[in-house]
């Protein structure tokens, strides 16, 4: 049974069903919809960054000021802000989360031959930084209740190759950082946060950013907070920033211009994206507020109706619910993708959760982890911009609620 035919075979369950739903979601549900795509008015998106005054003003400066490339006072203004933010003392900007995820692997030497434990369930980036160092990304079950990498699983995937845990805050839920970093300092391993969906995502009231060795950030249009395309490293270990910083760089000392000791790479944030940065952290609290009741919101909307099982916060975490999301499943009389169709006849816009890595044509393994296989296919994420009005809200989650009754009443 080991063929490539036997493989299909097995995978067929796997591959079929997702192959058809997306080639439903390119006509349906495009994942970047042009500007020109005409809305109606009523039309609830996913997602919507919320940029205001604030930030038309100092990309205004930026560029009357003539520093718009790398060098410039936001691009300091703003590491100093993140880092603050975060707890930590280093925050080095870059281009965008998965040049960040990159930059940390590389400059913590990761490479050809090691392994790094990536959960089954995230944005696809997370493993592809894995790739780009030459590293294999072997990938861990997610826990059934937060959605998280599940250490009981990283434990029984440590070889004398692992070399990091890369835990995902997926979601807005932090992981399970305590349990993971025991796990690191048994066997000698490096944790390199993806938190690219959990700025300010806390455990015991300590942010997350701050709790790996270095933890990688996004800010894209759709990420908790902006910069159009943006990411950020954080990290106590000072030794570690400074490299990163060198590294983003084409691996040019400042005091030695053109001189290269090794290869490099360009992952500078620009001062213009630095700009809207500093614009989004004077409004960071605000905005994760916003989406802590909007999940409060949700909660009372959706609460009781067979077959949706809500996000959890789990005793402890703090859960900024990036994007409020929730599980289909029987008794409700539809099934997630009809759901999912169902909202937009609605011009309700929703997303379906990850399709688990492992079953990625590039990293398709021959048992692909089973709670992130049955999240997969039953999580659905709903609008969850921070300009979401409570009024959209309750529309929402009447549509949801009205749904689920739909066969009840014949
Ligand atoms: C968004 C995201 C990334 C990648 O960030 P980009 O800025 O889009 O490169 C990486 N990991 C996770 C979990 C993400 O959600």
């Amino acid at each position: 049974m080991t063929t490539q035919k036997a493989r299909d075979a097995d995978f067929q369950d796997v591959q079929e069903p997702f192959h058809t739903m997306l080639i439903e979601q390119l006509s349906l549900f495009p994942y970047l919809e042009p500007e020109t795509a005409p809305r109606p008015p009523d039309f609830i998106p996913i997602y919507e960054p919320w940029l205001g005054a604030r930030e038309e003003k100092y990309v205004l400066d930026a560029v009357r000021s003539g520093w718009i490339s790398s060098l410039g006072k936001y691009v300091t203004r703003f590491e100093a802000m993140f880092a603050d933010f975060c707890g930590v003392d280093h925050a080095v900007s870059v281009s965008n989360g998965t040049t960040a995820l990159h930059l940390a692997l590389h400059a913590l030497g990761i490479g050809p031959g090691d392994e790094v434990i990536v959960p089954a369930l995230t944005f696809v980036a997370s493993a592809n930084a894995v790739t780009y160092t030459g590293a294999k990304a072997v990938f861990a079950d997610v826990d059934p209740a937060t959605w998280c990498i599940d250490p009981a699983s990283v434990a029984q995937l440590i070889t004398p190759r692992t070399r990091a845990i890369m835990p995902v805050h997926l979601y807005g839920h932090p992981a399970a950082m305590a349990e993971l970093l025991e796990l690191a300092e048994l066997y000698n391993l490096v944790v390199v946060e993806d938190a690219a969906e959990g700025h300010g995502a806390a455990i015991d009231g300590r942010r997350t950013g701050g709790w790996g060795r270095i933890a990688a950030f996004s800010f894209y249009a759709n990420k908790t907070i902006t910069t159009g395309e943006g990411g950020m490293l954080t990290t106590d270990d000072a030794d570690l920033a400074a490299r990163c910083r060198l590294l983003r760089d084409h691996a040019m000392p400042p005091q030695h211009r053109y001189w290269h000791d090794e290869v490099g790479f360009n992952y500078r944030m620009t001062n213009l994206q630095a700009a809207v940065g500093v614009a989004q952290m004077e409004r960071i609290e605000e905005f994760i507020e916003r989406k802590r009741s909007i999940a409060c919101c949700y909660s009372e909307g959706l609460q009781e109706i067979p077959g949706i099982t809500l996000p959890v916060e789990a005793p402890g975490y703090t859960n900024i619910y990036w994007l409020f999301s929730i599980l289909v499943e029987q008794p409700f009389p539809l099934t997630r993708d009809e759901l999912m169709r169902a909202l937009r006849n609605e011009q309700i816009d929703s997303r379906p959760f990850f399709h688990p890595i492992d079953t990625l044509p590039p990293y398709r393994t021959d048992q692909p982890c089973p709670t992130a296989l049955r999240l997969g296919r039953q999580g659905l994420n709903l609008p969850s911009a921070p300009s979401l009005s409570n009024d959209q809200i309750a529309r929402i989650c009447h549509a949801i609620r009205k749904l689920g009754e739909l066969r009840h009443h014949g």
